[in-house]
């Protein structure tokens, strides 16, 4: 494990810390929080709970998108036993193609796109989330983000490397109307 204060390189493949050394590392200044507070009840309408419990092998996953992507934006579609909406879980990421090919922007190819949610409707699955990177700007939608999203019952995770570390945070985006969902770190206890 790295020292406390030695500064995470870019192709780094460290895994994940758990969830008590995010909050260490928020706590120290080091990270934003991944876990959002709760105390907007407008919020509670994004998914049960307004609170989402991403597996941290698929956080990295979304990490290693973003890095890999570098320097322009990186995309992909998070699958869940069914939308996020609907209190779904999920269960796997494919990153896919930013046919933008952009820093400031990003389109999921279109033949790609078409290809995972085929896979994901055979799989008796749903889009559990739409991912994209903000290369050096915050983990927040952009008016792009809210025109273009079409996703109403998913939930739009965007990674930033602005920062020494990168920080993900969960949107939902419907009909304009941008809500966070608090993100957890963790696995559902089966
Ligand atoms: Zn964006």
């Amino acid at each position: 494990m790295d020292g406390a204060s030695a500064p995470v390189p870019d192709d780094a493949e460290a895994a994940v810390p758990p969830q008590q050394d995010w909050a260490a590392a928020a706590a120290s200044g080091r990270a934003q929080r991944l876990v959002v507070s709760k105390d907007e009840g407008a919020a509670t309408d994004v998914v049960p709970g307004n609170d989402v419990l991403i597996p941290p092998v698929l956080l990295q996953s979304l990490i290693d998108a973003a890095r890999a992507g570098l320097p322009d934006e990186a995309c992909g579609i998070v699958a869940g036993d069914r939308p996020a909406r609907e209190g779904g879980t999920p269960t796997a990421f494919y990153a896919l193609r930013n046919a933008a090919e952009s820093p400031y922007r990003y389109l999921v190819d279109p033949e790609e796109q078409l290809r995972v949610t085929l896979a994901i409707d055979d799989a008796d699955e749903a889009v559990w989330g739409i991912f994209h990177s903000h290369v050096a700007s915050a983990a927040e939608p952009s008016a792009t983000d809210v025109g273009l999203a079409q996703y109403p019952d998913a939930l739009y995770l965007i990674c930033s490397l602005a920062g020494d570390l990168p920080v993900v945070r969960a949107w939902s985006i419907r009909d304009g109307a941008v809500l966070e969902a608090a993100i957890t770190v963790g696995s559902e206890v089966t």
